[in-house]
């Protein structure tokens, strides 16, 4: 073959077609490819990989010509990926960012089509076969979805209304409901003119005091004694007529005495409290706590937007009416140290405690018995043809003691680390590889980070090196099976044990995450299982060395795992953390319902059905609670800021699921 046959089919002259590459202009995308005669790969125009030596450099219409030419595809820039496949597709992404950017004032189709590149007559076309619906039709749909989200997030309603783009929101704010259960102040500060009951119960904290006016609770109260406790009460609403009533209150108190006897998740009772907008948005987000979990008042401070606020928090927490109903123990101060409680500090560490017990209990409880007794040791599999054998040292340190399997990276082994006299993992990877200096740089300096890390949920990972010319990396020994394992064993998951699987997942992504490091590859295969409930992420950095490796050598396995992967990763764009859950939703969908959420046999499929959203799999699940279905469908969103914003959000979600 020579250069100038496979330039025969371009629509674009080879010199344009250089400037394109030195400049990675994507909208030379799928328009040509270029390949790279000594690595053998080929990418697409906007490749960021390094800029090729110009004689080096073939172009060809499309993948297939280079293929034809035994060619390999890009790992990092997947010219077989959606893009260059389908350029309809990435114009109907961009059409309905823009809606979801501007549902207050939408463009017209002619606007659309302009920003977007296509005639509005094809654009309505092509949105309406990929998502379903037309674009006008998309932000009606959008505009609901934002309303109800918005106000599950404890967004007062009119700035709920108002972020949703309706201009004017008032049959809908008569029609909504507060998230807290909250109703707009009906007294004024002291309470003149209010009529206040209350009763006084015993409680494992002491002496409970719960008072209420006809709408709902007002005033929860912790002490030693009645006297004092009616006292405190007589403060708080100097004007107030205040008349006990044991009978009436009696089970709304009782309610809380449940709930602080570990009977039910949270103490659920109207209130009816005074509240600035501010001191509302704090105390929505300390009902998300979950139990067992602590927030620093920094941290709930940037959960209600005001990363500057963590005094206000402090002040919002102290001046919190409802003990226990708003659960401000749950906030502890960024130093470790407890921090203060109204009720007494003691109150706060035995409540606390408690808490953490009972969510410790949830989790093994959900996770006990279902890896079961350990199956007889496995038979020794044989290494494949050309593999290290059983009994070999590996770098005069790891002895080669059984295989456990391969794959489309290499072979893996547990060995026995002589010089820590312990199990461990060893995968021993292909020689063939073809990883550049700077692919090897990356991951080393991932593993480096990660090695770091010694959390319960993370499998880690101790040592990368050179046996001969193959590299190997040395991993914690798991002794547990796969969820992939235990899916194709299973077929599906009990809600509780898939709801702590997740959370659990999210805690390994989350202390991973705040190293700066993505994992990319999550999936059944690479969570474990311990026999003892514990949920470990492993093969950290795996992702990136595949990447590196910058081509399939023969035989390998495909690049990331399609239908775990976030549309941004199909369409080449920049992953987050966001991607992960992403992935780790997925995950969750296929182990409450053995289902994926998305099939499709190509990437442009996958992606088309991604965007398309709607109604998963799990929706029709009757065994999967509604809240469960709701929380998927927003780590599901093709839209990364639809997502869950971070891995600890992601938890806190499901751990709500988990103690209800
Ligand atoms: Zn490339």
């Amino acid at each position: 073959m020579t250069a100038v046959r496979a330039l025969d089919h371009l629509t674009i002259d080879p010199d344009h077609a250089w400037d394109a590459v030195v400049k990675h202009d994507r909208r030379f995308d799928g328009r040509f490819v270029y390949a790279v005669r000594t690595t053998g790969v080929y990418c697409r125009p906007s490749c960021a990989s390094r800029r090729p030596n110009r004689r080096n450099v073939h172009f060809f219409s499309d993948p297939d010509a280079a293929e034809a030419q035994g060619f390999r595809a890009c790992l990092r820039c997947r010219p077989r990926g959606v893009a260059a496949e389908d350029a309809d597709l990435r114009a109907v992404r961009l059409a309905s960012r823009t809606l979801d950017a501007r549902l207050d004032a939408p463009p017209t189709l002619a606007e659309l089509g302009t920003a977007v590149g296509l005639s509005p007559w094809h654009l309505q076309r092509v949105f309406k076969r990929v998502v379903g619906v037309s674009p006008r039709e998309w932000v009606e749909a959008r505009r609901v979805e934002r309303l109800k989200s918005g106000l599950r997030e404890g967004q007062t309603v009119s700035r709920a209304v108002y972020a949703a783009g309706y201009g004017s929101g008032r049959p809908v704010y008569e029609r909504a409901r507060s998230p807290l259960g909250m109703t707009p102040a009906t007294y004024r500060r002291g309470g003149r003119g209010l009529s206040i009951r209350y009763a006084v119960v015993a409680s494992p904290l002491g002496r409970l005091l719960v008072a209420a006016t006809e709408r709902g609770v007002c005033s929860v109260r912790l002490g030693e004694d009645d006297p004092a406790l009616e006292a405190g009460l007589r403060a708080e609403f100097p004007e107030a007529r205040l008349a006990a009533d044991p009978e009436g209150v009696g089970a709304w108190a009782h309610e809380i005495v449940r709930h602080l006897e570990g009977e039910t998740p949270r103490a659920d009772v109207p209130l009816d409290v005074r509240a600035t907008a501010f001191q509302w948005r704090v105390w929505s987000a300390l009902r998300a706590i979950p139990m067992g979990q602590t927030r620093s008042y920094a941290e709930v401070a940037r959960a209600v937007g005001a990363p500057r606020g963590a005094r206000a928090v402090a002040q919002a927490c102290a001046a919190n009416p409802v003990a226990l109903v708003v659960p401000c123990h749950r906030v502890v101060r960024g130093d470790g140290e407890l921090g203060g409680y109204k009720w007494g500090a003691r109150r706060k560490v035995v409540l606390l405690e408690q808490e953490r017990r009972r969510a410790e209990k949830v989790e093994t409880d959900a996770l006990r018995g279902l890896v079961g007794r350990r199956a007889a040791e496995p038979a020794r599999l044989v290494p494949p043809a050309g593999a290290p054998g059983i009994g070999e040292v590996i770098a005069g340190r790891y002895e080669l003691r059984r295989h456990v399997g391969t794959g489309g990276m290499g072979v893996v082994y547990e060995a026995r680390d002589r010089v820590l006299d312990e199990s461990v993992a060893l995968k021993l990877l292909r020689a063939d590889l073809p990883l550049s200096d700077e692919g090897i740089g990356q991951v080393v300096a991932e593993v480096r980070l990660t090695r770091r890390i010694t959390h319960p949920n993370v499998v880690r990972t101790h040592d990368v090196g050179m046996a001969g010319d193959a590299r190997f990396l040395v991993m914690e020994y798991v002794d547990g099976v796969s969820l992939a394992d235990l899916l194709a064993r299973h077929g599906r998951l009990p809600v509780p044990a898939a709801v702590v699987v997740g959370m659990q997942l999210c805690r390994a992504l989350n202390v991973v995450h705040g190293r700066g490091v993505l994992h990319r590859d999550v999936k059944p295969q690479n969570i474990l299982l311990t026999a003892e409930g514990q949920v470990k992420l492993a093969d950290f950095g795996v992702a990136s060395l595949r990447d590196a490796a910058g081509a399939a050598a023969p035989g390998m396995t495909t690049p990331g795992t399609p239908p775990y992967m976030a549309p941004e990763l199909l369409f080449g764009d920049p992953a987050d953390a966001r991607t992960d859950l992403f992935a780790a939703g997925v995950v969750l969908h296929q182990a409450l319902t053995g289902r994926l959420p998305f099939e499709g046999s190509t990437p442009t499929e996958l992606a088309a059905r991604m965007l398309r959203g709607g109604p998963l799999p799990v929706a029709s699940d009757a065994s999967v609670p509604k809240q469960l279905a709701e929380l998927l469908a927003s780590v599901l969103a093709a839209e990364p800021r639809e997502r869950p914003r971070s891995a600890a959000a992601f938890h806190d979600a499901l751990a709500v699921i988990a103690m209800w």
